[in-house]
């Protein structure tokens, strides 16, 4: 049984309110979700995680401390420490008790993209971080998703199954089985035109039968979320997909009310 996971990636926007309000706003809503779904002392019966800007991490580590909920960075290094001048290493998100980071997000993807490197050499990047984050104990979620124009040419699975080959070259097949794979089609981040439930249900099972190629078990225990355009009104949907665990949360996760509506659907 592969817990579901619901993550609010809170890009690099400023919260209405403070950061620390809205940090405090979704653990308040958490706890009443979490009595409604969870019986007597049970876990809550998904994981939610939050990623705000790394300038509010201690905010983070302050508030969501002891709770349940757990947090993260939006990116990570590729090194382990030296001259990389704003960039931040796993061992020092580490630091912040951090449980997660996102990787290979494409609005990250993009601004290396105006320096014409080609897609495959930035999966080899998102490889190298995937391998920073394993080894600091850190569970990296590691976005994958083709753009509009692979999209319309029919090349989603070429894009995502490049990725897959290299993680699974990188750390072998069995590394996947603990991490998490965010399916999240370019076209459908902050545009509203979120993919259909069946979309992505097809693609998400074509990335477990990628792996099950390799490995059976990893396949079966990656949790793989979906990203893009999700909202309290389709959520559901989507999350009751049979190869759909949850889903990464850009715009909606910084309304703690519709954020917690959204983990309901899962
Ligand atoms: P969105 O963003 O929910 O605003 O579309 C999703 C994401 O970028 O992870």
């Amino acid at each position: 049984m592969r817990k579901p996971l619901v993550a609010g990636n809170w890009k690099m926007n400023n919260p209405t309110e403070s950061p620390r309000t809205l940090l405090q706003n979704i653990l308040h809503s958490a706890h009443m979700l979490d009595s409604i779904l969870s019986s007597s002392e049970n876990a809550l019966p998904i994981d939610i995680a939050l990623f705000p800007p790394s300038v509010y991490l201690r905010e983070a580590q302050e508030v969501l401390s002891g709770s349940r909920l757990q947090w993260g960075t939006q990116n990570v290094s590729a090194y382990d420490e030296g001259p990389y001048t704003g960039e931040i290493s796993a061992s020092m998100i580490k630091g912040f008790g951090c449980h997660y980071v996102l990787i290979g997000h494409s609005e990250r993807r993009c601004l290396y993209e105006k320096l014409e490197l080609d897609q495959y050499v930035l999966d080899q990047i998102v490889a190298e971080k995937y391998a920073q984050a394993i080894n600091n104990d850190l569970t990296p979620i590691i976005c994958i998703g083709e753009t509009e124009d692979d999209y319309e040419s029919g090349k989603t699975e070429e894009v995502i199954a490049r990725l897959l080959d290299i993680l699974i070259a990188h750390k072998g097949p069995k590394a996947l089985a603990n991490v998490v794979l965010a399916y999240e089609p370019v076209w459908a981040i902050g545009s509203g035109k979120s993919a259909t439930p069946e979309w992505a249900q097809s693609v998400h099972s074509f990335m477990r039968q990628r792996i099950a190629k390799h490995d059976q078990a990893s396949s079966e225990s990656v949790r793989i979320i979906y990203g893009g355009s999700v909202k309290a009104h389709n959520a559901a949907a989507i999350f009751c997909q049979a190869d759909v665990d949850g889903g990464l949360i850009g715009g909606a996760s910084l309304d703690a009310e519709e954020f917690i509506q959204i983990c309901f659907g899962a």
